[in-house]
């Protein structure tokens, strides 16, 4: 059904405004017609009515780019009164690893050591035991990101030869069950190793050939695979093959971990992959002399390469001014979420900005906010999202909340009052 979503303020605008959405697309932002009264902000009043006319919104100055309402003016649409609540695009997890999780499952005692190695192996020798991967726990983990405002997702599937695509399988499964609602984008993402790990690059080949994967993945080329330039030449290989983005986990450190970041940034200049590349982690951005940092930076920004950061643990977290000011995106995800690997994580993307925030030292509003861009705009661009955003002719992908401006909403972890999806009211 067609909607009318009345008294909203849209992040960074002053005004009250009236969203209109058909079929499934913000068509029409027009100045709401109490904006001079005052009023508090209040949960949003879901309530539903039905009409047969829209309101007449022509003279009152929609935005640039709106569609005319004439042709629908008889269909029947609901309304629902956002009583002034603070509106922002639909939250973007660009990070995370949804096939792993045990969310809606009984808890699971963790004795995995700390070290990576440790974790992998653990999650390799026990995740049978728990039936990982399950698409009724991913649903059910969706679902909650879902209705804490995640409308976007880019998710690290692993690829082995003992798991085939079963990660696949259960992700797809688990999205059409929630019947397309939530975007997901899987990467295939050699968690046990790429060339250590023997026929993992073939099916690799195969998850992008079939479009099971829509990204290719890559861990720490030197750490992990002990080849960095063969393991480089091999995803962008497979990118290039196959016309896909990529996305690699950096968790090295220090000038091991700066110059693989180099290097990817060198590689996607010469393969012209420029703004299609995302760097998981690069822990090493937070290890580096400030000159070496401000180069990396640089360096992203001209490669259009994003860095996925997700606050977890201990980790060193972005610099979200420094990269901001050099033009580098960044974007943030939860990572793991109550899995085998670690406990923590509740999938909501707001948490996450509050502890990215937190983390980064950020006390002004303005840094604040960055981390909420980090949470929005900057994962829909490392997503390569065309569609995103909050202006007529985009999907209608949103999150109304209780707060007043976006840095309280990071600061309180604000509750949500509405959730639309693809124009589908999915939590209120
Ligand atoms: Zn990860």
């Amino acid at each position: 059904m067609d909607l009318l979503l009345c008294d909203a303020r849209m992040w960074g605008a002053e005004k009250p405004v009236d969203l209109r959405v058909v079929d499934g697309r913000l068509v029409e932002i027009a100045t709401h017609a109490d904006a001079d009264a005052s009023r508090s902000v209040a949960p949003a009043r879901a309530s539903e009515h039905r009409d047969s006319d829209f309101p007449d919104h022509a003279d009152r100055g929609s935005a640039p780019g709106a569609v005319g309402h004439g042709a629908r003016a008889a269909s029947t649409y609901r309304t629902i009164d956002l009583a002034g609540a603070l509106v922002l695009p639909g939250l973007v997890d660009a990070h995370c690893h949804l096939d792993k999780t045990l969310w809606g499952g009984p808890w699971v005692p963790n004795t995995a050591g700390n070290a990576l190695r440790d974790k992998i192996a653990y999650v390799q020798r026990r995740r049978a035991e728990f039936g990982v991967p399950d698409a009724e726990r991913i649903t059910a983990l969706l679902t909650a990101m879902l209705a804490a405002g995640t409308t976007r997702v880019r998710t690290h599937t692993d690829i082995c030869p003992e798991l085939g695509l079963d990660g696949f399988t259960a992700l797809a499964t688990a999205v059409d069950r929630l019947e397309g609602r939530i975007t997901v984008q899987q990467v295939a993402f050699p968690q046990f190793g790429m060339l250590t790990n023997p026929g993992t690059v073939e099916l690799m080949d195969r998850a992008l050939r079939t479009g099971a994967a829509q990204v290719v993945g890559g861990i720490d080329p030197a750490g992990v695979d002990r080849d960095p330039v063969r393991h480089l030449d091999t995803v962008f290989g497979l990118a290039l093959e196959h016309d896909v983005p990529i996305d690699v986990h950096l968790h090295d450190r220090g000038t091991l971990g700066a110059w693989q970041f180099e290097s990817i940034i060198e590689r996607t200049l010469a393969t012209g992959m420029n703004g299609r590349v995302t760097i998981g982690h690069g822990y090493a951005l937070g290890d580096v002399d400030a000159a070496r940092r401000a180069d990396l930076i640089a360096g992203s920004a001209e490669a259009g390469i994003s860095l996925a950061t997700c606050a977890a643990h201990d980790d060193p977290v972005a610099p979200l001014r420094e990269m901001h000011v050099a033009g580098a995106n960044l974007a943030l995800g939860n990572d793991g979420i109550r899995d085998l690997w670690s406990p923590y994580g509740d999938g909501d993307m707001m948490h996450r900005a509050h502890r990215l925030a937190e983390r980064a030292q950020c006390y002004a509003d303005e840094d604040i906010e960055l981390a909420l861009r980090a949470a929005t705009f900057g994962g829909a661009t490392a997503l390569g999202l065309t569609d995103y955003g909050l202006a007529p002719g985009l999907r209608a992908d949103l999150v109304a909340v209780e707060a007043d401006t976006a840095a309280e909403a990071v600061i309180a972890r604000a509750s949500r009052t509405l959730v639309l999806c693809d124009g589908e009211v999915v939590a209120a």
